[in-house]
């Protein structure tokens, strides 16, 4: 005798559970000190300071233990969001929605930051950057509705509320007794977007389609076919170029580049981070104007300046003058120049060491479409 399947509501209900349960979790582990710290591992060093010297800041200004519950707000809602993720109750196409205006937001209250550093004396407007956090606080009241209780989503708009209002926003910004928590804020935010900027196509999750403003799922590994990060439609179209002119291109920024033989290659025999470099001018060329600036000096920092902490040293004298006069420009061809340059430099080695390559075959072999 067969045992009943379960019934669709009875399978509902169980998974419902699970994820209950493991969101009960979330809040325990999220409130203990292994569990924060654990959640900073995933925030990194600047997202750990940043809250850290909010909570300082909101010491301040509303005491000690509203401050804390309010950053333990901040914890418990990362946590659940990463339970509620992790169970895709959240799908990718979900966090895709969030990336632009969290970035967005970021560089808002860094530009604002930043402007108050330059002129101290001019009192900052934080209007736009306050409408912004309400903005989010729909956003994400939105997509948390249907998924975490009315305690939980009173939290989330207390918190946004708190730390994105006018009102905490001109104490920070704006009352000289806060200057410290402002200048560690501008520092890590600083920091922290240069880094999101230049891994601005990592973050998108891998299954969606990697080309801007593309909501297609990206194609999955299929028998010979190795996958791609890009839907049918894209995939398509770079492989037909590809395949007509196997460019040294496609492996540093498209659908090749993180090919391991091609990887490897590149690491032994092109000059020192100059690959990364070269990802990072792309990625600057497809930024949003008001951003160029400090991605430009971004790159700069960590590739060209004399303390730079990934130096790239085989660009031409010229080449080198010309992006640190033109630095500040947002000009989108700032670094077209260099990325000529340095394909000029791989290409030789490209050819040499890597096409033609059976790993090079393989690769056009597993990532051609049956139908093309
Ligand atoms: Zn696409």
């Amino acid at each position: 005798m067969a045992l009943e399947p379960p019934s669709e509501e009875e399978n509902r209900k169980s998974q419902s559970t699970a994820v209950s349960m493991k969101k009960f979790m979330a809040t325990k582990i999220s409130k203990s000190s292994a569990g924060q710290k654990a959640i900073a591992h995933f925030l990194g060093a600047q997202g750990t300071t940043i809250i850290h010297s909010l909570q300082q800041a909101a010491t301040k200004d509303v005491g000690e233990a509203r401050a804390k519950q309010l950053i333990e707000n901040v914890y418990v809602l990362a946590c659940k969001g990463k339970v509620l993720f992790d169970s895709k109750l959240i799908t990718p196409a979900n966090t895709k929605e969030f990336i632009n205006p969290i970035n967005q937001l970021a560089i808002s209250v860094f530009l604002m930051l930043e402007a108050k550093k330059k002129q101290p004396a001019k009192k900052a407007d934080v209007t736009s950057v306050a409408l912004k956090f309400a903005q989010m606080e729909v956003m994400l009241l939105n997509l948390l509705k249907p998924l975490i209780k009315e305690k939980n989503q009173a939290k989330v708009s207390d918190t946004v509320k708190y730390f994105g209002g006018p009102g905490f926003l001109d104490l920070l910004v704006n009352d000289m007794t806060y200057h410290e928590y402002k200048t560690t804020l501008h520092r890590n935010l600083k920091l922290l977007i240069n880094e999101r900027l230049e891994e601005a196509d990592l973050m998108s999750p891998p299954r969606l389609c990697k080309k801007q403003g593309c909501n297609s799922e990206a194609l999955e590994e299929d028998g010979k076919f190795a996958g791609s990060h890009y839907c049918a439609n894209h995939h398509e179209e770079q492989m037909k170029v590809f395949l007509t002119e196997p460019t040294v291109h496609h492996f540093l920024v498209e659908n090749g580049f993180d090919y391991e033989p091609f990887v490897s290659m590149a690491e032994k025999a092109f000059p020192p981070n100059s690959r990364l470099l070269y990802r990072g001018c792309a990625n600057y060329t497809d930024a949003s104007p008001n951003i160029r600036r400090i991605f430009a000096e971004g790159i700069f920092e960590k590739y060209l300046a004399s303390n730079a902490t990934h130096p790239v040293t085989c660009l031409s004298e010229a080449c080198f003058a010309d992006i640190h006069k033109n630095l500040r420009s947002g000009d989108p061809a700032l670094f077209e120049p260099c990325m000529k340059e340095l394909t000029a430099l791989f290409t030789p080695i490209y050819k040499q060491h890597f096409m033609g390559s059976e790993a090079f075959k393989d690769y056009c072999a597993t990532r051609k479409l049956e139908k093309s």
